[in-house]
């Protein structure tokens, strides 16, 4: 998906969270109005949500159901993974299409912490992480990352400052694991090799690399004096590499999606928000392309959007969550096969041009009423040993 660290880095750098949000209870309305302007007909548009299936999800899916006068059909996985294997049955099921995906991430307001989220449903009301998912994907690099940063020691080698690295973290031949980009933390020698200045029993020693001893202009060790680097390690400096299961769509999506940007992640000052973010854009960059070529869109309008659903936590004694998405991109593509991609700030102007009124929305408490006043519906099925029913007139 990535094809350097760069271009990673400039990924995460373009996603703006904080002039790009919107509450949830303003983004629906404006999102029907767009889909009107783009020609969708009202009655005839079907949306889809590609949500986690965290309980959390519940308030945006209300609210789409709310303003496009349907409940949405259900197009994602656990950890918002799109399922494009449910493109055709979701076609088949409406004239003009609304896709709508997000990763999403908890906030505690009493914390200001990303990534947490009070489960006022459980014994205690306590905090869980969310997205959940996320959270068991990236705790196993989060412990190796946290392994390497006192697994790598900055230290004095007769004036010089070195970085003396753990031998499991030079051992080249594992498969799996954080692996150190040598070449940013240690200077070559003249021949262009990595060559150790000490060598001690389970470690060896390198003189640092010029950029790294300019991102330490302030330390002064003394002989013998060793620090870890902890937060120094950057991410240029590590990667990781795990056997995944590279089946698309197959057990390790999730992972495999993220796994370039791990090192960003775990050095994330919120990691759960980084993760949930570069979930949304891999899941787009992903999914946006079996859309544009799915048979079953062909000839079809279809506006999918992408973006991250930011759950404030409930405290005790309210019902739901407040919901901000943030946009990230959309595709559209009309019935004669025209098709545009509009980037955040377009898509998010697209919104903002919109009304939040939306005259077609239905009151879904009234609708319940319809429905449980309505006639009941008499099957004719028959037991064995009965008589055929004739069929009744309802009371
Ligand atoms: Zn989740």
């Amino acid at each position: 998906m990535f094809t350097s660290s760069s271009n990673i880095e400039e990924l995460i750098r373009c996603f703006h969270l904080e002039d790009s949000m919107l509450r949830y209870s303003s983004f629906v309305p404006r999102l029907y109005n767009y889909c009107r302007s783009l020609g969708f007909e009202p009655g005839r548009i079907l949306p889809s949500r590609a949500f986690c299936s965290d309980e959390s999800q519940g308030y945006p899916t209300i609210l789409i159901a709310k303003h496009f006068g349907t409940f949405p059909f259900n197009h994602g996985r656990g950890g918002a993974i799109v399922a494009t294997q449910r493109h055709a049955p979701f076609a088949e099921h409406g004239q003009d299409l609304v896709i709508i995906q997000a990763s999403h991430v908890g906030y505690d307001p009493e914390t200001t912490e990303f990534g947490r989220y009070r489960r006022i449903h459980a014994e205690q009301a306590g905090h869980s992480t969310s997205c959940g998912k996320l959270a068991g994907v990236i705790a196993r690099y989060q412990r190796e990352y946290q392994f390497a940063q006192s697994g790598v020691l900055l230290e004095s080698c007769g004036g010089s400052l070195c970085v003396c690295i753990d031998n499991g973290l030079l051992r080249g031949n594992r498969t799996e694991g954080l692996f150190l980009n040598l070449s940013r933390l240690a200077e070559r020698d003249s021949e262009g090799e990595f060559t150790p200045v000490r060598t001690y029993s389970t470690a060896k020693s390198f003189v640092a690399s010029a950029a790294l001893q300019r991102q330490l202009p302030e330390l002064h060790l003394r002989e013998g004096e060793r620090l870890p680097i902890g937060a120094h390690l950057k991410p240029k400096m590590f990667f990781f590499r795990r056997d995944l299961d590279e089946t698309p769509e197959g057990r390790d999506q999730q992972e495999l999606g993220l796994i370039s940007a791990m090192p960003w992640i775990v050095t994330s000052p919120h990691p759960l928000l980084t993760a949930a973010q570069v979930n949304t854009q891999v899941e787009f960059d992903r999914a946006f392309r079996t859309a544009a070529q799915a048979p079953s869109f062909q000839g079809k309008r279809l506006l999918y959007v992408s973006g991250l659903n930011i759950d404030i936590s409930p405290q005790v004694g309210e019902t739901f969550p407040t919901t901000n998405f943030v946009p990230w991109a959309a595709y559209f593509q009309d019935r004669d096969g025209r098709q545009r991609i509009l980037e955040q700030p377009e898509l998010l102007m697209a919104l903002l041009a919109q009304s939040e009124e939306n005259p077609d929305a239905v009151d879904l408490e009234a609708a319940i009423s319809v429905m449980a006043e309505s006639d009941m519906v008499r099957f004719g099925v028959v037991a064995s040993g009965q008589e055929s029913p004739r069929p009744q007139t309802p009371a």
